[in-house]
């Protein structure tokens, strides 16, 4: 079936990921247009991303990316971004963190979870990290686990719907307009990319990543870019 565009009959959105820029390698183009529309989002992260940075100690690269992410996610119109303080590189599908999780939602109320990509492949013999994969899972134990315990209702804290930010799209957002400041955003990331690829200009990487992810798809919305989600709840 053919993607379809993504619901608009919503007004708060919880985006939960396991480390900082995992919103900027896919859903912050997604993120800019949906606060610009006047929609709520936080950010809430599993990790401090503590262990990316390669030569730099966990304790201080932790504040480092969590400062990176603040100002990243300010460029999107998103000001409330936690951490949850689990070990990045080691995240785990157990119950303190499906309790964590399951505590960010009734928290932050969302009508909308949006999470990262979980499956195997974000292609073929392009392996997804375990992190993302249990993250991912942690996700949807806890949705299910609200779910069943009292029903869908965002009015009691209660999400109506889950999606995944996927390369296996089933719904898409026309990021028109929306693509520089998804760059703007990547690019914030400027100690963490700078290491990752010091051949290559932060704002290179950034550029080359976000257009790889927001590019346009044949039949879809015009030509325009888009960002595809595939909902995985209901
Ligand atoms: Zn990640």
């Amino acid at each position: 079936m053919a993607p379809e565009p993504f619901p608009t009959n919503w007004t708060r959105c919880l985006v939960l990921v396991a480390h900082p820029d995992d919103p900027e390698y896919g859903m912050s183009a997604a993120v800019a247009r949906w606060t610009a529309e006047g929609r709520s989002v936080a950010y809430v992260l599993a990790s401090s991303g503590e262990a990316g940075i390669e030569g730099m100690p966990p304790e201080v690269a932790g504040p480092v990316r969590e400062e990176e992410q603040r100002r990243s996610s300010a460029i999107v119109g998103v000001d409330r971004v936690e951490f949850l303080g689990f070990p990045d590189s080691r995240i785990v599908n157990d119950a303190e963190l499906r309790d964590a999780v399951a505590d960010s939602i009734r928290r932050h109320r969302p009508d909308v979870v949006v999470s990262l990509f979980s499956g195997d492949e974000f292609a073929p013999g392009q392996p997804n990290q375990s992190d993302h994969m249990e993250f991912g899972e942690a996700v949807g134990a806890a949705y299910d686990d609200l779910v069943a315990a009292v029903g869908v209702d965002a009015a009691e804290g209660r999400p109506q719907m889950w999606f995944e930010s996927s390369p296996e799209m089933t719904h898409y957002v026309d990021v028109s307009g929306f693509v520089e400041l998804a760059v703007d955003a990547l690019a914030e990331h400027s100690e963490y990319l700078s290491v990752l690829d010091p051949a290559t200009p932060v704002r290179d990487q950034a550029r080359a990543q976000v257009e790889q992810v927001c590019a346009p798809r044949d039949g879809l919305s015009d030509g325009n870019p888009v960002v595809g989600f595939r909902r995985m709840r209901p």
